[in-house]
């Protein structure tokens, strides 16, 4: 119990002031910091790439918005993906014409403000969801902890105080208290969300059903990444998004402050606006398989049963373990060394009509203990449209093949499955996700006419994180920078 030296000194009567303070404190180096920088918007140039004839490989949201920013500065641009549609991880249910959200649901717009700026150019409106006054759950131990989101930090903690034991407050508090000492108040640095929090508080009740199904299945962080995921990148959901005490986009105040559907709609336009540009090519099922220079110094582009392109550069926006094949030994080594460092997670979305947990709630978070390895995994069951308490369908996200088995065996009705999604997760870890917003300033700058960049390059690898790294990308491929 290190806490008591810590935060004794304190008297009741400063405390409110002491927060005050606190709330104002920020370390120049901190992952509050870079975020800051990160939610400046820049202008996009709007000539220089005359001529330039730019491939980009992949149609997820760093393809498109890639392809939009060059085509918006002259160049000719191809667009090379290798499934039959765009959208990448964002990949809609469509029935009757009606799009159904299953791996990308939620955005507080305020928080990403790329995404919102590229929304509002294309006049595409946010929907808000209508769930402020409805509670979801966090399974807690056999209790069903009832929270509402977007309700901001007061209610939040009000709502866990009527519910929690005082041990459970206690350690809550101190986790919460280590975290956002970690993101805001200490310069980024390689510590892992057990390094920060003790093998105490990473075994108590709850971190494990809290913490970890509401944060932990947000940042892609399963019970056996506890130790390897930077202990700023738990915390920036927490910080940045969940109960996001600093609005990044001021002009979004009072009006795209809160949650939205994140539905298809941006990447729907991205798509036709892209298709009626003169200076846009895309084929769709080409998997680009390798990228060559011949000898007068062009590159040509290799797909899957034989077709090939020349180009004057190449922006490869896939996973880091589908781009290493394609780059290895043609993009500089920093590079590809970079993305050595990625794993991925198999993650299983299943869409299906099971309401027997969830029942009117919008949304529910649990810890189950696989019955055949005896390990603890998280999952999310959530309505699409969270605000409509008759939907037709549920999604719930289970991370790990042997974790869905156990799931669809123990924990619901497997014949009420609709469809079922296996996107791929770029993993973080203490090697791949500090400072990097240093990393990839000087990596992009050693490259020259072979590019890469995927929503995972920062943040918390969400679409804003996908747009602002594809602008960047795209501003050096016209020898710009950053
Ligand atoms: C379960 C889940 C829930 C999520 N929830 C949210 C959310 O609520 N809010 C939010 O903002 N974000 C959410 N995300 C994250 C978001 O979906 C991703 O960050 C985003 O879709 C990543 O886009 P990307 O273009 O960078 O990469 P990807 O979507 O991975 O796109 C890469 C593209 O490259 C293509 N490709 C790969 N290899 C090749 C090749 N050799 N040749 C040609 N094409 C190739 C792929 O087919 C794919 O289309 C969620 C993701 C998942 C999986």
């Amino acid at each position: 119990m290190n806490y008591i030296p810590e935060y004794g000194v304190f008297s009741f009567f400063s405390l409110p002031f002491i927060i005050f303070l606190l709330l104002k404190q920020v370390h120049p180096n901190s992952t509050a910091s870079s975020h800051a920088e990160d939610a400046i918007l820049f202008d996009m140039p709007t000539s220089g790439g005359e001529d330039k004839s730019v491939f980009v490989i992949g149609g997820g949201i760093s393809g498109l918005s890639a392809a939009k920013y060059l085509i918006q500065a002259g160049c000719n641009v191809t667009l090379l993906e290798q499934r039959e549609i765009v959208g990448g991880n964002n990949d809609p249910y469509l029935e009757n014409d009606e799009h159904h959200a299953t791996t990308v649901i939620i955005t507080l717009p305020a928080q990403q403000p790329h995404y919102l700026h590229l929304c509002r150019e294309y006049g595409i409106e946010q929907t808000p969801h209508e769930f402020e006054d409805l509670k979801g759950s966090i399974v807690f131990e056999g209790r069903e902890l009832n929270t509402k989101m977007g309700s901001g930090i007061g209610s939040f903690l009000k709502l866990i105080y009527r519910e929690a034991t005082l041990k459970e407050l206690l350690d809550g508090f101190i986790i919460f208290w280590r975290l956002y000492r970690q993101f805001k108040l200490r310069p980024e640095s390689s510590k892992s969300v057990a390094d920060v929090l003790g093998k105490r508080l990473v075994n108590s009740t709850v971190f494990t059903h809290f913490y970890m199904p509401w944060v932990g299945i947000n940042t892609w962080c399963r019970f056996e990444d506890v130790g390897r995921q930077p202990a700023h990148v738990f915390a920036a959901f927490i910080f940045e998004y969940a109960l996001a005490i600093h609005i990044r986009d001021k002009t979004a105040k009072f009006k795209e402050d809160y949650w939205c559907v994140l539905d298809g709609r941006l990447i729907h336009k991205l798509r036709d606006r892209l298709q009626s540009s003169e200076r846009y090519t895309q084929h769709m099922s080409t998997k680009v398989s390798d990228i060559e220079r011949n000898s007068e110094g062009k590159l040509t582009i290799n797909a899957e049963g034989g077709r090939s392109w020349e180009c004057d550069a190449v922006i490869v926006t896939s996973q880091p373990t589908q781009a290493l094949p394609i780059l290895d030994g043609i993009a500089p080594k920093r590079l590809t060394h970079e993305l050595e460092k990625w794993d991925q997670m198999d993650c299983y979305v299943l869409f299906h009509t099971d309401f027997s947990d969830i029942g009117k709630k919008p949304w529910l978070h649990q810890t189950h203990r696989n019955e055949n390895t005896g390990k603890l995994y998280i999952t999310n069951t959530i309505k699409p449209r969270m605000g409509d308490l008759d939907a037709k369908y549920l999604i719930t996200f289970v991370y790990n093949t042997e974790n869905y088995l156990d799931f669809i065996a123990n924990h619901m009705d497997e014949s009420t499955v609709v469809k079922l999604y296996e996107p791929k997760l770029p993993i973080f870890n203490l090697d791949n996700s500090v400072n990097r917003n240093s990393v990839w300033r000087e990596i992009d700058a050693q490259c020259n006419d072979v590019f890469w960049t995927q929503a995972c390059r920062s943040g918390l690898q969400y679409h804003n994180n996908g747009i602002l790294s594809a602008k960047r990308v795209v501003r050096r491929v016209l020898g710009q920078k950053w």
